[in-house]
């Protein structure tokens, strides 16, 4: 059955509060009764505002999941040159805890070519099972051969939860797996745990723009589907002595059928290329340093220390500075051993990003800037003469002067 939106003339008293509700300006009211016009797109906002119930909005009834069916947590890999990317790795840790408490099988879907190798790799990070298909079709990402072979796995195997990398292979490729099988999906999870009565997946989450944390239970659909940023959990101690199960799976990949075709693989290079998320020292600069030409302070004290550029989005978006340094809930997560502020004020959006690094020095004039609730050590001072005061230091202590 269709969507279907109609008013039964019967009990529609031509009183117009409907008229309000639609933001379409898709009703009239004419000779006492209200009708639709060919504005309505049957979106139902104006169901609720009819007090005599005369507007009838017909759904299709959703099919009920038979939730029993679903067992077991799976990670879906990411690769990159040969390597399982570090958030597959993290993911697999993750996953290890929900499984172990959910007393389930936690399976790796492998997806590529010449990949076997990892699947023990897989194994000494936690996994118990890999799902394994190669094909030369899936030598590199791409969006439809990714999205049918995970599809048709998922619906062949049933797992319960499915975790993603929020990367940019993930955030393209999660949603698409949650639209086509009608799951839902919670994306840039920062906690994840079992409720221990309904043992549904609880999903964490930062909402309203980081100023509250919101846990999101997916009831009635299945797999519970979620994505993580890198760098949020943290992947085990590698066990090579664990064993994994290998379940190697046969496609039929057409190349010709695929309408995307990789040309070229061009990376960054560079200075600029900052691996933000490996780097274990980062120093970071904030709204503080009043000019792009200033971020100099902060690149030689990043020199001496051999650490990667960081930087708020306020500096980002003045330009200062290209936006992959970015740091926070709309850049980059990190979770480096030292982590130093210069001129950043501490907005929860930045605090996201950074504030589980494992030792934060702040530097602001501001002794009630919030970055100082999260620092391990605060210097309430100019930046402008703390900076190249550390970066001297420094210098000295490591003999390069
Ligand atoms: C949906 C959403 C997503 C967002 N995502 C992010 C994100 O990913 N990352 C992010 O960073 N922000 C993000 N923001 C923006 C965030 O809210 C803040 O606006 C931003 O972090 C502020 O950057 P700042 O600390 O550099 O600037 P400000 O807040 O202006 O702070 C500047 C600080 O510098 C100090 N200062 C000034 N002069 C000196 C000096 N001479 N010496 C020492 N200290 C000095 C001041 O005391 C102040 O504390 C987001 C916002 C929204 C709404």
């Amino acid at each position: 059955m269709a969507i279907n939106i109609y008013i039964d003339p019967d009990k529609c008293v031509g009183c117009k509060l409907c008229l309000g509700a639609c933001p379409y300006g898709a009703i009239v009211v004419e000779e006492g009764k209200a009708r639709f016009t060919e504005a309505c797109v049957l979106c139902g906002a104006c169901v609720s505002s009819c007090k005599f119930g005369a507007i009838i909005w017909e759904q299709p009834k959703k099919e009920e999941v038979d939730t029993s069916q679903y067992q077991g947590v799976w990670v879906i890999a990411e690769t990159h040159d040969g390597r399982l990317a570090e958030v597959t790795l993290e993911l697999l840790g993750e996953g290890r805890k929900l499984a172990d408490t959910l007393d389930e099988p936690l399976s790796l879907l492998l997806l590529g070519n010449g990949v076997e190798p990892l699947a023990s790799v897989a194994g000494h990070y936690g996994a118990d099972r890999v799902y394994l298909v190669e094909d030369e079709v899936l030598a590199h990402y791409r969006t439809a051969p990714f999205t049918d072979v995970a599809v048709g796995l998922i619906n062949k195997y049933k797992p319960s939860i499915v975790l993603i990398g929020a990367t940019s292979m993930g955030r393209d490729l999660g949603p698409r797996i949650a639209a086509r099988i009608g799951a839902g999906l919670t994306a840039d999870c920062t906690g994840l745990e079992i409720d221990p009565q309904e043992r549904l997946l609880r999903q964490t989450r930062p909402a309203f723009g980081g100023n509250i944390m919101a846990t999101i239970l997916c009831r009635h659909a299945r797999p519970q589907m979620a994505t993580v940023r890198p760098k949020v959990m943290k992947k085990l101690d590698p066990d090579p002595g664990r064993q994994v199960e290998i379940v190697r799976e046969q496609v039929s990949l057409n190349e010709k059928t695929i309408v995307t075709k990789i040309v070229e693989i061009v990376r960054e290079e560079g200075d600029e290329q900052v691996n933000l998320q490996d780097a274990e020292i980062i120093v970071s600069g904030g709204r503080g340093l009043r000019a792009a030409e200033n971020f100099a302070l902060i690149r030689e004290l990043a020199d001496v220390l051999g650490a990667a550029v960081g930087a708020s989005r306020a500096t980002v978006d003045a330009g200062w500075i290209p936006a992959y340094h970015q740091v926070g809930q709309t850049g980059k997560t990190v979770q480096p051993k030292l982590y130093i502020a210069c001129g950043i004020s501490g907005a929860v959006q930045h605090l996201a990003g950074m504030s589980s690094s494992d030792c934060i020095v702040a530097i602001n004039s501001d002794p009630n800037a919030p970055i100082f609730d999260v620092a391990t050590y605060g210097i309430v001072g100019d930046l402008f003469e703390v900076v190249p005061a550390l970066t001297k230091a420094l210098k000295r202590e490591f003999g390069q002067q």
